[in-house]
């Protein structure tokens, strides 16, 4: 039997962007150990082709090269899925990008708005628009089984703000409300859509991060660490499971922070 059987996900269908480092990546084989198929998107292949190789120990698995922020590639990479294993049950819209910024307000304050529109879209397509063409693809499919599970990473940062990257926070921002407008849109068709809101998670996309950034964090962190992965993607698999009565909602993992 599969792990998690409580939750009932073993046999759904499953789509994690970014499925192939960080947090999408533990999702995707903490969904693949509670028995659920598992297609993973991203755009290099082979990070994806480890991660659908390691899911599919546990059940079916897919790895497909789907840029989110391109509307035909996603349409193209969601029937995929749908016509080989008959819908899409969960959605994890997990694919994003953040710059690299270098520690310490007054670094923070010299790079302030120094985006070009042009990078402040990239984040918009990213991290809220890509959230938009993964819903707009699956719903259809999850309408017609009257279920579905979509979870959004969002990031604490939507509530908080930071000093840095206006474009990021403004992204993660609309990735949470619109969340809220897919829940009460799509409540009536049994489709729960719920935003996780990260705090500072050890993933590639701090590996640039100085040491003392992780040293801060966990010093104001009252569980006295930086995330894991795993300390996500738990949430994500709770917001999949069968039985939910949660939806609009945006929860943080952040240790408390
Ligand atoms: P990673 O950089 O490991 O993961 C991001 C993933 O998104 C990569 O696998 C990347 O793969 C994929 N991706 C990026 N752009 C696209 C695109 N256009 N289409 C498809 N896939 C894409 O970092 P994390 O695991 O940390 O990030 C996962 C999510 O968590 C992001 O949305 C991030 O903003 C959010 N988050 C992270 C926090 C942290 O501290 N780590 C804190 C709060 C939120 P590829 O480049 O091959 O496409």
């Amino acid at each position: 039997m599969a792990a998690y059987a409580e939750y009932k996900i073993e046999g759904k269908i499953a789509i994690v962007t970014g499925g192939g480092t960080g947090i999408g990546e533990a999702c995707a084989i903490l969904l693949a150990q509670a028995g659920a198929k598992v297609a993973v998107f991203g755009r290099r292949m082979e990070p994806l082709e480890k991660v659908a190789a390691e899911c599919g120990k546990y059940a079916e698995a897919m790895a497909l090269s789907v840029d989110v922020s391109d509307e035909q590639a996603v349409r193209d990479g969601v029937d995929k899925v749908a016509s080989a294993w008959g819908g899409v049950d969960i959605l994890i819209n997990n694919a994003g990008i953040d710059l690299k910024v270098e520690m310490g307000e007054q670094r923070f304050e010299t790079y302030f708005g120094t985006e070009s529109a042009g990078e402040y879209m990239r984040y918009m397509a990213i991290n809220s628009l890509g959230h938009y063409l993964m819903n707009n693809a699956c719903i259809p499919y999850m309408q017609k089984k009257h279920f579905g599970r979509i979870v959004n990473i969002s990031s604490i940062l939507a509530l908080t703000g930071i000093y840095s990257t206006p474009p990021y926070v403004a992204s993660k921002g609309a990735s949470l409300t619109q969340t809220k407008s897919y829940a009460k849109r799509y409540g009536r068709d049994g489709i729960t859509v719920n935003a996780i809101l990260p705090g500072m998670i050890d993933t590639p996309m701090k590996e640039d991060s100085p040491p003392e950034e992780y040293d801060i964090v966990a010093s104001i962190t009252p569980l006295g660490r930086v995330g894991q992965p795993m300390d996500v993607a738990r949430l994500a698999l709770f917001l999949a499971q069968d039985d939910l009565f949660i939806t609009g909602e945006g929860i943080a993992v952040t240790g408390g922070s």
